[in-house]
């Protein structure tokens, strides 16, 4: 089965509404990428403005996380609801910072993955193992047991992201035979649930993607797209990896 590869920019805690210029770029250049879906995945403060000038393009906007429930006494959070209703067509789950600076666990992002689903939003569920992880060998072990914990039994349309920790911004990333064999446990591991997720999910390769690695990366068996940081805040180099599908 032909997946589409995806392309997805997460741009963490940058952007003003100024910020709209460069996303227009990213707009304007998805239309010579017609077999690369692209997402932008913006601070919440720009979903709503975003996904309207994105309206008529295949642009897709995501949100960078949600809270569990739809609505409540939870003071500065944001439900996947209420991303569906600005804009959003997707949501990131269990991004390491989130699992490491607000404590987020597996059980979190499962019940944020579940969320994404009651709402209608696509969830982007990350995994990934740390550097002392790797080095001692538990590395599939660990992103095994994080799909186990994270990835809800009945969740039937969503994408993996396959994040190695120490990967994350800074400049470091696997080998293609790491990222290689880290995608085909993922694979195996989806093959494991019903239906056709074995074949159907996106697994998605995220760690200090740019244009300079993008083509040798995307090219690896069973890598279906990226989640792109810091390289995904400048139109023309999140362009540019979505180009090294061609
Ligand atoms: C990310 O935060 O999802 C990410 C992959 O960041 P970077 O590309 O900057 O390493």
């Amino acid at each position: 089965m032909a997946r589409r590869p995806l392309v997805a920019g997460n741009w963490k805690m940058h952007g003003l509404q100024s910020a709209s210029g460069e996303f227009d770029k990213i707009v304007a250049g998805a239309r010579s990428l017609p077999g690369v879906e692209l997402m932008v995945c913006p601070p919440a403060t720009l979903i709503a403005g975003f996904a309207a000038a994105a309206r008529g393009s295949s642009v897709l906007i995501g949100a960078q996380d949600c809270h569990a429930l739809a609505s409540g006494a939870y003071t500065g959070d944001i439900s996947a609801e209420m991303l569906k209703d600005a804009g959003a067509a997707a949501v990131i789950v269990g991004h390491s910072e989130r699992r490491h600076y607000h404590g987020e666990t597996d059980a979190t992002v499962r019940a944020k993955a579940l969320a994404a689903k009651r709402a209608g939003l696509l969830a982007i569920v990350c995994v990934g193992e740390t550097r002392a992880e790797r080095d001692t060998g538990r590395a599939a072990a660990v992103v095994r047991a994080a799909l186990d914990g994270s990835v809800p039994d009945d969740l039937v349309d969503f994408v993996v992201a396959y994040e190695p920790v120490w990967a994350i911004g800074t400049g470091l990333t696997p080998t293609p035979a790491d990222v290689g064999d880290m995608h085909r446990v993922i694979r195996e591991w989806l093959g494991s649930r019903p239906g056709k997720a074995g074949e159907r999910t996106r697994i998605l390769y995220g760690g200090s993607v740019t244009t300079a690695n993008a083509k040798e990366l995307l090219a690896v068996d069973n890598v279906d797209g990226a989640l792109v940081g810091g390289a995904s805040l400048k139109a023309q180099d999140f362009l540019a990896i979505a180009r090294a599908y061609r």
